[in-house]
């Protein structure tokens, strides 16, 4: 069988502990065999980071914005104990969070489903992806104590010196009061993100904020995309088949926990932190979450919403059998190469994809599965296997597949 040829090359950034170790093992086996495999290799690994002063990071996210597709394994986030367990020079910023900034992207979370591992919610059929907001508001807000009784006010000093004050509060006794914000650059990326990737991936598109009590702020951000939707997506949603819906967050809510799924819920930095948490456990697995940043020039980077896995990499270094699930970072992949076969027109990329996709949900419907999966599957007689037979269970599948 000839191997798939790519045009342009993936950018690839390889991660940290045990995703790493299954990076090199999905590559060997599921990729290598079957794709000529053309990628921008980047050593996202902390070690390298910190050699290069996490300039490979920028890098990264340069290469990204070149060539319009990354998929990256998951990396740590250096905090006191990692500066001392790698002995850094520093304690880095997260690559993601340098990532995003460089691509001003939105995150898409969507869980992949397969029969046997239901979600507790039990009318969801189809995914629900989530799109976070991923700057300012409470995150970027600056808050103060008030020890008692005195007024505070917003002061907004115009570069002409000129002012405008608002009333917050008159204080009787003492209190706390938040002052944040947002950008109109910001608000409009992300919009674009989100109509973007709705017609990418042909689904619904819901966005909610809680606009009749915040009747600025929020209302900014529904104007933002009411007004976006009605000058550039209006037409282009309705040729795709698709909707655009706008509701309040607490009907929104409401409504999730009564559709079959199959849609995108876009939300505010604050409501996107909490219900991705929501909707990702109710769905069964956080290693079965995939994870997509795609820029407002239409620019993708695919990952697993998972971390390194930690305390499966060190009984892994101790000589251990580790059962670490891999679909999420497979999915990475999947994503990045049906992406790359789409912009460069190579449709056996798209189809291996796919197949490999399926390949993976079908060695699981099988009974063959990793230990989180066994713990939660609604199958009986499943096997549990190690990671590295996991993988080769879903070459078998493929390998197969490819011949059939
Ligand atoms: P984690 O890697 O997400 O793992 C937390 C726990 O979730 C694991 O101990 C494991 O539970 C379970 N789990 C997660 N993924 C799994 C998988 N693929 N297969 C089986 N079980 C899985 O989070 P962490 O261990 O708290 O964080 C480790 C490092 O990841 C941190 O340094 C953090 O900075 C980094 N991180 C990176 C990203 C990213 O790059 N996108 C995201 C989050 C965290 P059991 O131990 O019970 O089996
Ligand atoms: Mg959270």
């Amino acid at each position: 069988m000839d191997k798939i040829r790519m045009t342009t090359p993936l950018v690839e950034m390889d991660g940290d502990e045990m995703t790493r170790v299954l990076w090199k093992w999905i590559k060997e086996e599921l990729l290598l065999p079957f794709v000529e495999l053309k990628t921008e290799y980047y050593d996202l690994g902390l070690p390298y980071r910190d050699e290069t002063d996490d300039q490979v990071t920028i890098d990264s996210a340069e290469a990204t914005k070149k060539y319009g597709v990354a998929v990256k394994c998951a990396t740590i986030t250096p905090n006191a104990a990692r500066v001392e367990e790698y002995h850094l020079k520093k304690m880095y910023k997260s690559p993601n969070g340098t990532i995003r900034a460089a691509l001003d992207g939105t995150v898409f979370r969507s869980p992949i489903l397969v029969d046997g591992i239901e979600p507790v919610v039990t009318n969801w059929k189809k995914p629900i992806t989530l799109a976070r907001h991923a700057y300012g508001d409470v995150y970027k807000a600056s808050e103060m104590r008030i020890p008692g009784a005195g007024k505070v006010e917003l002061v907004y000093t115009a570069e002409d010196g000129t002012e405008t004050r608002e009333l917050v509060h008159t204080f009787a006794g003492p209190g706390v009061v938040q002052g944040m914000h947002n950008l109109d650059s910001s608000i409009t990326s992300f919009a674009k993100s989100c109509f973007e990737y709705a017609l990418a991936t042909k689904q619904d598109l819901w966005f909610a904020t809680k606009d009749t009590i915040s009747k600025k702020y929020d209302h900014h951000f529904k104007d933002v995309f009411q007004e976006m939707y009605d000058e550039e997506y209006k037409e282009k949603f309705k040729e795709a088949g698709i909707t655009y819906f706008y509701t309040l967050i607490d009907d929104a809510v409401a409504r999730v926990m009564k559709v079959e799924g199959g849609f995108i819920w876009a939300c505010k930095n604050y409501d996107g932190d909490v219900m991705s948490d929501m909707v990702s456990s109710a769905f069964g697995s956080l290693a079965m979450m995939t994870s997509v940043l795609v820029s407002p020039s239409g620019v993708y980077e695919y990952e697993a919403a998972h971390g390194t896995v930690q305390r499966h990499y060190y009984k892994y270094l101790a000589g251990e059998e580790t059962s670490t699930n891999p679909v999420a970072t497979i999915f990475a992949w999947t994503g990045a190469l049906a992406k790359r076969g789409e912009l460069d027109e190579i449709p056996e990329l798209i189809t291996f994809a796919k197949k490999l996709e399926k390949a993976t949900i079908d060695t699981i419907e099988s009974g063959k599965m990793t230990k989180d999966l066994a713990l939660i599957t609604k199958k009986e007689n499943v096997t549990v296997l190690n990671s590295q037979d996991f993988i080769q269970a879903i070459r078998a599948t493929i390998t197969a597949a490819l011949e059939a």
